[in-house]
């Protein structure tokens, strides 16, 4: 259940309070040589998010998104999924949090669940009812990629989204993390941050960062 991109309900980056400066590049080994498949998110909802994301002040994740509550009833459905999925699947090893380090993309995530199979990989993220999101499916779509250059090379991958009961298998998302993470990095390396191109209808209207923010809608 790895943190969501910035937003305080929503889709988004679960930090609070207001940022007052702007950080370095993250240049280090912790910064942009890895980057987490929540920056790709956050890129996808709205460029100048990331940036702040990033290069803002750490201001934590805000308790309303990830509450004892939550976080209980996430771990109640990993139990229950694992369960379910160990039963379907019983040529399968089932690993929990996998760390998928991709060197080549850059990128590192770790999932809820991988299943080794004859063949073929499983990844599978689970979402409460409440956290779940359609930016949930490029989530998992960077996780299949990141499988694929790490841990199932040799085997087809398939990812599959848990969320309130339902189950849903995830497409290829039209841009690969290595399009993303190229842009991502771009964007991080920049002196200020990006205008939000693309970014999505109604995108300030629970992000943290609208405080600072240049571009942030007044009224939506
Ligand atoms: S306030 Fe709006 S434009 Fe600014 S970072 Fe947040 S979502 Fe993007």
């Amino acid at each position: 259940m790895e943190p969501q991109p910035g937003h305080s309900g929503g889709p988004g980056l679960a930090e609070e309070g207001r940022a007052h400066s702007i950080s370095p590049p993250p240049d280090g080994a912790n910064g942009l040589r890895r980057l987490i498949p929540r920056d790709l998110v956050a890129l996808q909802w709205c460029p100048t998010l990331l940036y702040f994301r990033r290069r803002g002040p750490s201001i934590g994740f805000a308790p309303r998104h990830y509450g004892p509550e939550e976080r209980l009833e996430h771990e109640k459905l990993l139990e229950e999924a694992r369960g379910e999925l160990a039963g379907e699947h019983p040529r399968c090893r089932i690993v929990e949090e996998p760390l998928l380090d991709s060197p080549a993309f850059g990128v590192r995530g770790m999932p809820d669940l991988l299943l080794d199979c004859p063949g073929k990989c499983i990844v599978v993220e689970i979402k409460t009812r409440r956290a779940k999101h359609g930016l949930d499916k490029l989530q998992l779509a960077i996780y299949a990629e990141l499988a694929q250059d790490t841990l199932c090379t040799r085997k087809q991958v398939q990812a599959l989204l848990t969320a309130g009961g339902t189950r849903e298998q995830i497409k290829p998302h039209r841009q690969s993390i290595a399009q993303l993470a190229r842009r991502a990095r771009k964007i991080l390396r920049a002196h200020t941050p990006p205008p939000p191109t693309g970014r999505k209808p109604g995108a300030c209207r629970a992000c943290l960062f609208r405080n600072i923010c240049p571009y942030a809608e007044e009224r939506e």
